[in-house]
């Protein structure tokens, strides 16, 4: 949950709300926006991070394949 401004009259108010306490504009486009800006920081650093981790979860097995041949 966070709190973000709203676009009619900027008032602080929930992420979670459906419409602004201030103004009663709907917040459902907005916090729609909100959540996709949010999901997308995570998706855009997630796949050099999953090849990290396969990178290094897999080293060891390849290691060891090449050391048995
Ligand atoms: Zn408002």
């Amino acid at each position: 949950m966070a709190l973000i401004d709203c676009t009619n009259c900027g008032r602080r108010i929930t992420d979670q709300a459906v419409s602004c306490p201030g103004c009663g504009v709907a917040m459902d486009r907005f916090g729609k926006s909100g959540l996709e800006a949010r999901a997308e920081s995570p998706v855009q650093s997630n796949p050099f991070g999953l090849w990290l981790v396969l990178a290094v979860a897999f080293a060891p097995f390849v290691f060891l394949w090449l050391l048995l041949g």
